[in-house]
């Protein structure tokens, strides 16, 4: 089910009060507008009236797709904050049992706005994540002086092709690779060769250090 709350925000820039709807669940079932205007980037941003000020709100946000099986909690904070959260989520989930009726299901925790769209996205297309994270790491490696201020991220699955976007913060530049989907197929299959599962035991966080640690041998 779908949540949702109001909250009266003080707008950082100009002082005005405005009211903002909260959400703290989408479950894509029962709204797939909700999902749509989350993929828009419209859902937890407040916007103020009076002066056009814009930020995400801090607000945990658990997304829910039964078809696909996959819930993502997703918590903004700041990097340093990031491995604290999620050991807070994995204790609170643990506590309450609330996993137990996710079995067969992949649990993703991310803490960015564009990495929550990014694996709807993944799963959308029928995707893996933890394969487009092995193969963002080999496109960023191909300039590898520049991969410290680039971020790759994947955008879409068409014509037998994964494309994928990389910010240049240095530069301040997109750029786009495209990548066979055989090649995907492959990185994937060597994957699940190697022993990763294509669910979840629990909540992961499926990101570069993430791949960095299956390239290394380390799998699930
Ligand atoms: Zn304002």
């Amino acid at each position: 089910m779908s949540v949702n709350s109001k909250q009266n925000v003080k707008c950082p820039s100009c002082g005005e009060l405005s009211e903002v709807t909260v959400w703290n669940a989408v479950t894509v079932k029962d709204s797939p507008d909700l999902k749509a205007d989350l993929l828009a980037g419209k859902i937890n941003i407040f916007r103020c009236g009076s002066c056009g000020y814009t930020a995400l709100m801090p607000t945990h946000l658990l997304y829910h797709d039964e078809d696909k099986k996959l819930l993502i909690s997703f918590t903004p904070c700041e990097d340093r904050l990031r491995r604290k959260i999620y050991d807070d989520v994995v204790a609170t989930s643990k506590e309450s049992g609330a996993l137990e009726k996710f079995e067969g299901y992949n649990l993703r925790f991310v803490t960015e706005y564009n990495e929550l769209l990014e694996k709807i996205l993944i799963f959308d297309a029928d995707l893996n994540d933890k394969a487009i994270e092995v193969i963002k790491l080999m496109i960023l490696s191909q300039d590898l002086e520049k991969a410290d201020v680039r971020v790759c991220r994947f955008g879409k699955l068409e014509n037998d092709a994964l494309e994928f976007m990389i910010h240049d913060r240095k530069e301040n530049q997109v750029y786009t690779s495209a990548v066979p989907k055989d090649s995907y197929d492959t990185v994937y299959r060597q994957l699940r060769e190697s022993g990763v599962k294509p669910y979840s035991f629990g909540w992961e966080a499926v990101d570069s250090s993430y791949a960095t640690r299956l390239l290394n041998g380390f799998n699930n």
